[in-house]
This record gives C-alpha cells, structure tokens and sequence, in this order.
C-alpha cells in the first residue's frame, strides 16, 4: 500500500484532522560540530571533548583510545537524546528532524517526528 499523500504544503486547505488545532511545526537544527558530535558518540568513539582533555593532560591518544570505555549503547542514546532532541520520533523513536507542537489553551502538546514518519504525516 502507498503511503498517504503528503498534505503538508496545503495546511490551509481543511483536512480530516479537525479535532487537533493547527500545528507549529519546526525544523530541528543542529550545527555542523552537533551532527558530528552525534556520529562520534553513536560509534562509541571518545567525544571530541573528552579527546581535548586528554590532549591537554598528555595522554598519549594510543593509550587513551586503547583504555577508553564507552558507555552502552543505550547510554549513548539516552544521552544524546536529553543533550540535542528533548524527545524521539512520536512513531519510530528514532532521533527526530521536526518538532510540532500543538497549542490546547494554556498548554502544548509536543510531538517529535524522523524526516520518514514526518514526510508520510498530514498535518
Ligand atoms: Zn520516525
């Protein structure tokens, strides 16, 4: 079965979503040395800060490689999530590329979409 049309780009025109308002929708952006930051700890590599530190205090890069244990992989995750992202995709928890959120009175609903699930939404 094809994924739902995208209806993104007509949000003026009414849609079968009546009972959710309007959303506000933004793009998470992150900044070249956060991407790569993110890479780095995903791989289970020493971040670049620790790395600075390292360099500063003179440990050789071999023995501090060699000796450097990362955190779990659901560490790693956790981390990242609470540092760049707040939250993870509303359907696959991935790490997400939107954030909508959606205005009810006093108080907004904030949902996280991946680039995927977000392009197969209507909102
Ligand atoms: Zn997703």
């Amino acid at each position: 079965m094809p994924p739902p049309q995208r209806t993104f780009k007509n949000s003026n025109t009414p849609n079968s979503n009546i009972n959710r308002p309007k959303p506000k929708i933004e793009k998470i952006e992150l900044s070249e040395e956060d991407k790569e930051n993110i890479k780095t700890i995903m791989s289970g590599r020493p971040p670049k800060k620790l790395v600075q530190r390292w360099l500063k205090e003179g440990v050789s890069m071999h023995n501090a490689e060699k000796y450097y244990n990362p955190p779990s992989l659901e560490g790693r995750l956790k981390f990242i999530r609470q540092k760049y992202f707040n939250g993870l995709c509303h359907i696959c928890q991935k790490f997400p590329l939107y954030k909508v959120s959606y205005k009810m009175g006093t108080a907004a609903l904030i949902e996280y979409y991946c680039e995927q699930c977000f392009s197969r939404m209507s909102f």
